[in-house]
C-alpha cells in the first residue's frame, strides 16, 4: 500500500487527495495522476463512489459554483463541502453517469447529441426545395413543428372502454373509473342528472345521450333540492386525473391513467413531428424525418455520400459524430429515438459521445461503470473511446469492475478490503502489473476464471415465446426451459430486453427485478421499502410501552422540520436537487423525546443508522432477522437501513427488489444484468443466490454479459448476430458447454477465451 506523505501543492501532475472521510472513507490520502486513465476498483460498498463522486467530483462542482457572483449563487444549492482535509490540482469535473435521461419526448438521441441540429443545417442548405433556415426543420420550434401535434408526433386519446363497461347501465356500475363507483358522489350526480336513464345500458344510449354522458361541459343540475355541477365523464376524467402529476397519484389511480390514455401517431404528420413543408424537402430523395428514423449506422453511410464543398466542414463534423455513435456501440439506435427510452447504459454512452466531440481539454471525466449493458465484444470499443478522451489531454476516472477495462488503466486505485465500515481504505494504488502481484481481492480475481457448469439441471417444462416481433425481433420463436437458470446473451441492441421484457407471455408469478428508479424514493429507505420498519417499530414500542407510530416518519414523533427525513431537499428548476442535513434534528429524524426510547441500548435513529449486516446481528430472530438475511444474501450487507433509496445505484436497487421478491413465492424471476455494481468477488455470491432460487424450484432468467454468469448457466439463449436490424434473431440455444464447443457467435468466441 502506498500513501503519499508529501503535500506540496506544486506537483501539478497529480490530483492530491488528503484526509478524505466521506461516508466510510478512512481518512484517505492519495495521489491520482492527471491526464491519465485511472480505474477505481473494490467490492460494492467499499467506498469507490464516496471517493470519486462524493469527494473529487463534488468538490470540483462546488468550486465551480463558487466562482459565480453572490447573486447567481443565491439561486444555487449551497453544496456542502465534502469531508476532506485538502484537495489540490482539481480541474473541472464532468460526471458521465447512467442516470436515465428525462422522459421529455422532445429530447431525442438526435437532439441531445446535436446530430439532429447539424442535420437541420445540412437540410437548410442542401434540401430540395429549400424551405427556409434550419429552424424550419426543428420540431421544437414553431417554424418547424407540425401544427396539429405541436411537434410531439403523437396525439393522445382517451380509451373510452377503460372508463366504462358498455354492456352495463349506470345503476349496474357501468363506470369503471376508480372512485366513481355506484353511490360515489360523481355517480350520484350522473345518475340523477336526468340526461339519460340510469337503468339503460350504455350501448343502448342515443347519440345525444352518449354525447352528454361523455362530453357535456360543466352544467348546473338539480339533485333533490340541491344544485350540483354536472360534467361529462371524459371531461371530468381529463380535469381531475389526467392533468395531475402522474407521480403524485395514488398507485391505483396512476395505473388507471396509464390504461386509459392511449397515444397514436399524429394524423397530419404520421409521427414525423414536422410541417408538411419540412417533410417535402429532400436530399437524394430522403427527407429529414426519414434520416432520423434510419439506424445511425445506415445514416452514417448516407451522409458519406452527400458531397458539397459549401458545407464540407459541417458534413465532416456530422460524420465524425455519427461514427463515434457507431464506435461506441450505438449504431443500432436512430436519431429520432426518444432519449427517455434509452437504458441507463445507453444513456451514458450517448452522453459520452457528446463529450468526445467537445473541444474542451484538461477536464476530469468521471465514469460510473461504463460497461453496463455491453457485451465483451462492445467493451473493446468502449475502451478505445476512454483512451481517446484521455489522449485529448483529459483526466479520466472510471469506477469499474470488469477486468477488460482494468487492464487498460494507467493507474488503479483498489479500495477495500470489505464494504461499509470494513472498507474505505486503499488496498492498492499503482499500475496493473502491480495490482496482479498485490494479492488484493481484486488482484487475485483478475486472473480468476469461472469454470463451465459440469452438469446442467434438467428443465421441468418450458415457456414458449412464439413469433415475437417487438422492435428489432425478427419473428422469434423460442422456448425458455422452466426450473433452470437461463442466461440470455448478445451484443448491446441485439434484442435481449425486447425479447424478455416485451415478449414473455404474461403468466402468473413472473417477478421482474430491474434497475429502474423506485417511486417516492426520497421518503423511502431499505427499512420502509422492505417492510422491516414494522417489526422494528413494534419492538421499540413494546420495549418502551409507547405506541409504534411514534417511530415512523410523518408521525408526531418525527422531526417536524424535515418530516423525519433527516435531510432537507432543495429542488431547483434546472439542476438536480440537493440535500442538506436537517439542522433541527441534525439528521437524527426524530424528536429528542422519541430518541430517549431505546431497544437494547440503541435508539431508533441509531438502529436506522446500522448497516444491514450489523442489524442482522442486532435482531437475532423473528421477521426482522429474516428480511435482513435476504438483504445480506443479495450482497447488500453494507447498506444502511435508513439510507434514502434515491442514493442507491441501479444495481443496488435491483438487488433490493430481488431481496423483497425472494420472499414471495414467485415461479419465474427475470433479472437484467444483476452483476451491475458487483465486484468479481461479489459475483460468486450472486451465483450462489441464483442457484438457491433455482434449487428451490424456481425458474430464473437472466440477461447478462458477464462470462462467469454465462458459464454458470444451465441454458443459454444467444441473440444476434449484430445489433438493431442486424440482430433480433436467436443465433444459439443450448448449454454453455455446447456453445464453447461448437458455437460460431461472438458470445461463443468470448466465452471460449474466458474459460480457456
Ligand atoms: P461503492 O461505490 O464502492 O459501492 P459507496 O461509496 O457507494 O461504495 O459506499 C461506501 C459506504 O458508504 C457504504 O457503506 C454505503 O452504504 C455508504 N453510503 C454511500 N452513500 C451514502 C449516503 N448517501 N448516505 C449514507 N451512506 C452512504
Ligand atoms: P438489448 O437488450 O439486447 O440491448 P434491446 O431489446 O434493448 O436490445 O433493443 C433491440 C432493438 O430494439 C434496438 O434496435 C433498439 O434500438 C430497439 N428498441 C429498444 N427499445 C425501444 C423503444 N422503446 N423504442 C424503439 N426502439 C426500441
Ligand atoms: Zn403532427
Ligand atoms: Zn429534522
Amino acid at each position: 500500500m502506498t500513501t503519499p506523505e508529501t503535500t506540496s501543492a506544486d506537483n501539478h501532475h497529480v490530483i492530491q487527495v488528503r484526509g478524505a472521510r466521506e461516508n466510510n472513507l478512512a481518512d484517505l490520502s492519495l495521489d491520482i495522476p492527471k491526464r491519465r486513465l485511472t480505474v477505481f476498483t473494490g467490492v460494492s460498498g467499499s467506498g469507490k463512489s464516496s471517493l470519486v463522486f462524493g469527494t473529487i467530483a463534488a468538490e470540483s462542482q462546488r468550486l465551480i459554483n463558487e466562482t459565480y457572483t453572490a447573486f447567481v449563487q443565491s439561486f444555487m444549492p449551497s453544496l456542502g463541502r465534502p469531508d476532506v482535509d485538502a484537495l489540490h490540482n482539481l480541474s473541472a469535473a464532468i460526471v458521465v453517469d447512467q442516470e436515465r435521461m428525462g422522459a421529455n419526448s422532445r429530447s431525442t438521441v438526435g437532439t441531445v447529441t446535436d446530430a439532429y441540429t447539424m442535420l437541420r443545417i445540412v437540410f437548410s442548405r442542401l434540401g430540395t426545395p429549400r424551405i427556409g433556415t434550419s429552424a424550419a426543420f426543428s420540431f421544437n420550434l414553431p417554424e418547424g413543428m407540425c401544427p396539429r401535434c405541436e411537434g410531439a408526433g403523437q396525439v393522445s386519446d382517451i380509451d373510452i372502454d377503460q372508463l366504462v363497461d358498455r354492456e352495463k347501465s349506470l345503476n349496474d356500475g357501468a363506470i369503471t373509473v376508480p372512485n366513481f363507483a355506484v353511490d360515489s358522489w360523481y355517480w350520484q350526480i350522473m345518475a340523477h342528472s336526468g340526461f339519460y336513464d340510469p337503468d339503460k345500458k350504455l350501448k343502448d344510449f342515443t347519440e345525444r345521450e352518449w354525447a352528454d354522458f361523455l362530453h357535456k361541459p360543466q352544467t348546473k343540475v338539480k339533485v333533490g333540492s340541491n344544485n350540483f355541477t354536472y360534467e361529462g365523464l371524459v371531461l371530468k376524467v381529463q380535469r381531475t386525473m389526467l392533468s395531475k402529476d402522474r407521480d403524485a397519484m395514488q398507485s391505483h389511480i396512476g395505473a388507471f391513467v396509464d390504461r386509459a390514455v392511449v397515444f397514436r401517431d399524429c394524423p397530419d404528420c404520421a409521427g414525423a413531428r414536422l410541417t408538411a413543408a419540412a417533410l417535402s424537402s429532400r436530399i437524394d430523395g430522403v427527407n429529414i424525418a426519414e434520416c432520423s428514423a434510419m439506424q445511425i449506422s445506415d445514416l452514417a453511410q448516407f451522409v458519406r455520400k452527400i458531397d458539397d464543398p459549401g458545407v464540407a466542414p459541417l458534413l465532416a463534423g456530422l460524420r465524425d459524430l455519427l461514427d463515434s455513435l457507431v464506435e461506441i456501440g450505438l449504431g443500432y439506435l436512430s436519431l429520432d429515438r426518444p432519449a427517455g427510452t434509452l437504458s441507463g447504459g445507453e444513456a451514458q454512452r450517448v452522453k459520452m459521445v457528446r463529450h468526445l466531440g467537445s473541444s474542451l481539454t484538461d477536464v476530469t471525466y468521471v465514469f460510473d461503470e461504463p460497461t453496463i449493458g455491453l457485451h465483451p465484444h462492445d467493451i473493446q470499443r468502449m475502451n478505445a473511446l476512454l483512451l481517446r478522451l484521455r489522449d485529448k489531454g483529459n483526466t479520466v476516472l472510471v469506477v469499474e469492475h470488469k477486468p477488460e477495462v482494468i487492464s487498460i488503466a494507467d493507474h488503479v486505485v483498489d479500495l477495500g478490503p470489505g464494504a461499509g465500515t470494513d472498507g474505505g481504505q486503499i488496498c492498492y494504488s499503482g499500475d496493473v502489473p502491480g495490482l496482479r502481484a498485490s494479492g488484493t481481492l481484486t488482484g487475485r480475481h483478475l486472473e480468476h476464471r469461472a469454470g463451465l457448469r459440469s452438469t446442467v439441471r434438467e428443465p421441468h417444462g418450458r415457456l414458449s415465446i412464439k413469433g415475437a416481433d417487438l422492435h428489432n425481433l425478427q419473428d422469434v420463436s423460442v422456448d425458455i426451459p422452466l426450473g433452470v437458470l437461463t442466461v440470455v446473451t448478445g451484443v448491446a441492441g441485439s434484442g435481449k430486453s425486447s425479447l424478455i421484457h416485451g415478449s414473455l407471455p404474461a403468466g402468473q408469478g413472473v417477478v421482474v427485478a430491474d434497475q429502474s428508479p423506485i417511486r417516492g424514493s426520497r421518503r423511502s429507505n431499505p427499512a420502509t421499502y422492505t417492510g422491516l420498519l414494522n417489526p422494528i417499530r413494534t419492538a421499540f414500542a413494546k420495549a418502551n410501552g409507547v405506541k409504534p407510530a411514534l417511530f415512523s416518519a410523518n408521525s408526531e414523533g418525527a422531526c417536524s422540520k424535515c418530516n423525519g427525513l433527516g435531510l432537507i431537499y432543495t429542488d431547483l428548476a434546472m439542476m438536480a436537487g440537493v440535500a442538506s442535513v436537517c439542522e433541527e434534528c441534525e439528521g437524527k429524524r426524530f424528536t429528542p423525546e422519541v430518541l430517549t426510547y431505546t431497544l437494547d441500548g440503541r435508539n431508533i435513529s441509531e438502529v436506522l443508522g446500522m448497516s444491514v449486516a450489523e442489524a442482522h446481528d442486532f435482531f437475532p430472530s423473528g421477521q426482522a432477522h429474516a428480511v435482513l438475511g435476504r438483504l445480506r444474501d443479495v450482497g447488500l450487507g453494507y447498506i444502511r437501513l435508513g439510507q434514502p433509496l434515491n442514493t442507491l445505484s441501479g444495481g443496488e436497487r435491483q438487488r433490493l427488489k430481488l431481496a423483497i421478491h425472494m420472499a414471495e413465492k414467485a415461479a419465474t424471476y427475470v433479472l437484467d444484468e444483476p452483476t451491475t455494481g458487483l465486484h468479481m468477488a461479489d459475483v460468486d455470491q450472486l451465483l450462489a443466490l441464483l442457484d438457491r432460487l433455482v434449487d428451490a424450484g424456481n425458474t430464473v432468467i437472466v440477461i447478462e454479459h458477464h462470462q462467469a454468469v454465462m458459464a454458470h448457466a444451465d441454458w443459454l439463449i444467444d441473440l444476434g448476430p449484430g445489433a438493431g436490424h442486424d440482430g433480433g434473431r436467436v443465433v444459439f440455444e443450448g448449454t454453455p458447454a455446447d456453445l464453447v464447443a461448437q458455437g460460431g457467435t461472438l458470445t461463443a468466441r468470448h466465452l471460449r477465451e474466458y474459460v480457456a
